[in-house]
């Protein structure tokens, strides 16, 4: 692991440093133009090349060459400047990336730009209530009617469906052929007679994901990615930019300084929390963890430098993330006491505001692929042991 910047990398460190100092200020977000200043600011971040890095200018990005030594940086540099980053969103981290990689020149013309200013959302349409961790048993089906797919079938959790303008979609297409291989991805636009959404409340009031019935819902043939029957393949793809995401380490770094501050503000029996050796223990144990997540995110980025695939690190810092996320909920619920039963409010400042991260850390180790089966692709491609019997 080499965690040393070369001087070349701390010039454009100083750059990029000026760039933001010139560029953005902080209070924008309040203002009351701020998504205005807020599109301005990508616009400018992206023409000097600091955001939508590896998408080629054709599609609205800036056309970088990959270089995770300076992607780090610049993560770096805009947290610390508190500047706004990529359009956060399904759209961004799995569409882009996935039609880069699989689509046609018309999915990739009449897709990218507007998702990337954050003009489209989109929903993933991948569970159902018979395939979640399971997920080549889907049974959506999709058939060709002259120039139009017709989709019929159901999904749930589809994050943001109420608010998405287009859905990328598993659909079962070739029903003969072994599940894997009858899998195809497909672009929906959500607009349709033949699509009802549902939002589901969860367990903190949100109503952030849905239910998606499609009866008769109709795609163009030219919106399929890929190949018919090679859409397992293209969502391996997405699946693999979203346990990235998740696996980020910074944020667990952040998270971590806030819980010390909470166990130093809040005062049980006359002290701080602080003042507790059982919540000292705790907290140094989870500092442990971050710490360690952290220096396991740099031997990802030193390997990727060097050109060297990661191996299933990716998937370790997901599952290690997510255990982190849920160690902190715990801690931080035993400091909160009974008023860690409160009904959270998200407008609300101060503890409350933890409720949220004690109830999301359970969905988050779900999301994207549940712990257990992180677990079991780590042990199968990562330890070589045998593979689990129950799944074919
Ligand atoms: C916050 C959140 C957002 C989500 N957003 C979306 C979205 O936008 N679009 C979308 O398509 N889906 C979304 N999902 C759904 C998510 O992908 C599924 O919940 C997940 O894949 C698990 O599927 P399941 O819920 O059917 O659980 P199940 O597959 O029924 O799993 C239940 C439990 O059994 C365990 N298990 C299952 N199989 C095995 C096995 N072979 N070995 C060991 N253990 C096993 C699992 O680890 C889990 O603990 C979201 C979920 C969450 C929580």
């Amino acid at each position: 692991m080499d965690l040393t910047y070369t001087p070349a990398y701390e010039a454009y460190r100083a750059e990029l440093r000026a760039f933001l100092a010139a560029s953005w200020q902080r209070d924008w977000r309040r203002a009351p133009d701020a998504a205005a200043r807020i599109a301005g600011f990508r616009a400018a971040a992206v023409e000097q090349g600091y955001l939508y890095r590896s998408t080629p200018r054709a599609y609205g990005g800036s056309g970088q060459a990959p270089d995770v030594l300076k992607a780090q940086i610049i993560r770096e540099e805009f947290g610390l400047a508190r500047a706004p980053t990529e359009v956060p969103g399904n759209g961004v981290t799995m569409l882009v990336p996935t039609l880069l990689e699989w689509g046609s020149d018309e999915q990739k013309d009449r897709f990218i730009a507007p998702t990337l200013r954050g003009d489209y959302i989109w929903a993933q349409g991948y569970s159902e209530p018979g395939a979640g961790s399971d997920l080549a048993s889907l049974r959506a089906r999709a058939v060709l009617e002259g120039d139009e797919w017709v989709v019929t079938g159901q999904k749930i959790w589809t994050t943001l469906a109420h608010k998405a303008q287009y859905m990328f979609a598993l659909v079962r297409t070739e029903p003969d052929e072994p599940r894997h291989k009858g899998i195809s991805y497909l672009l929906l636009d959500m607009a349709q007679p033949g699509i009802t959404v549902r939002p589901l409340k969860q367990i903190n009031g949100d109503r952030e994901f849905c239910e998606v019935f499609l009866d008769g819902a109709r795609a163009p043939a030219s919106w399929l990615v890929g190949e018919a029957g090679n859409g397992w393949a293209v969502s391996r793809s997405t699946l693999k930019h979203e346990r990235n995401l998740v696996g980020g380490a910074s944020t667990l770094d952040e998270m971590f300084d806030k819980l010390v501050e909470l166990a130093r503000t809040t005062v049980r029996d006359g002290r701080p929390a602080l003042a507790d050796p059982v919540i000292r223990d705790r907290l140094a144990a989870i500092e442990g963890y971050v710490k360690a997540h952290l220096y396991s995110s740099y031997f990802q980025l030193t390997k990727e430098a060097q050109g060297e695939p990661p191996g299933p690190i990716g998937l370790m810092n997901k599952l290690n993330a997510t255990n982190i996320g849920q160690d902190i909920a715990r801690l931080v619920t035993e400091i909160l006491g009974p008023s860690a039963m409160a009904f959270p409010d998200r407008d609300a400042r101060g503890p409350e505001r933890w409720l949220n991260q004690v109830l999301g850390s359970l969905g988050l180790a779900i999301a994207g692929g549940a712990s257990n089966i992180q677990r079991n692709i780590i042990a199968e491609r990562g330890l070589g042991l045998p593979r689990d019997s129950g799944v074919s």
